[in-house]
């Protein structure tokens, strides 16, 4: 090895060393925001407004509303905006936002658009509890 290919080699030893940090201190500052966050709420969030509802709480992500819809002829189409589409809960990841189910108005057994939205959203939840997490204890 060249003394030029060591320096080289010094450099990218000394530069990957300060990425890990970096790395390492974006860990602490996320994981500082959490504890900071559980302090404060309890680790909950939630909201309403006439056309959605949603709650955060650990690593989920709960939401009912007009954002997210489901329809017969055009599928998961967010935005067909047809008279047949309906109106969804759907829970996800709150890390990578991966969604994790969806159900539509009708099989929450709530009237979609006019009726309580927290209702729909509090059903949703109910139901997510019911066929995925305690599917996933029992598994
Ligand atoms: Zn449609």
């Amino acid at each position: 090895m060249t003394k030029a290919e060591k320096e080289e080699q010094k450099q990218m030893t000394a530069r990957l060393e300060e990425l890990a940090q970096l790395a390492d201190s974006e860990r602490r500052i996320k994981r500082r925001a959490k504890e900071k966050r559980l302090k404060k709420d309890g680790g909950v969030d939630s909201y309403s407004a006439g056309d959605y509802a949603g709650m955060t709480c650990d690593n989920y992500m709960f939401y009912y509303g007009y954002e997210h819809t489901l329809c017969p002829a055009h599928g998961y189409d967010e935005a067909c905006g047809c008279d047949e589409s309906e109106w969804c809960f759907v829970a996800s990841e709150r890390d990578t936002g991966d969604e994790i189910c969806r159900m539509p108005s009708s099989d929450l057994v709530v009237d979609g658009r006019d009726g309580d939205i927290r209702h729909a959203l509090l059903r949703g939840i109910g139901r997510f509890i019911n066929e995925w997490l305690v599917g996933r204890m029992m598994a």
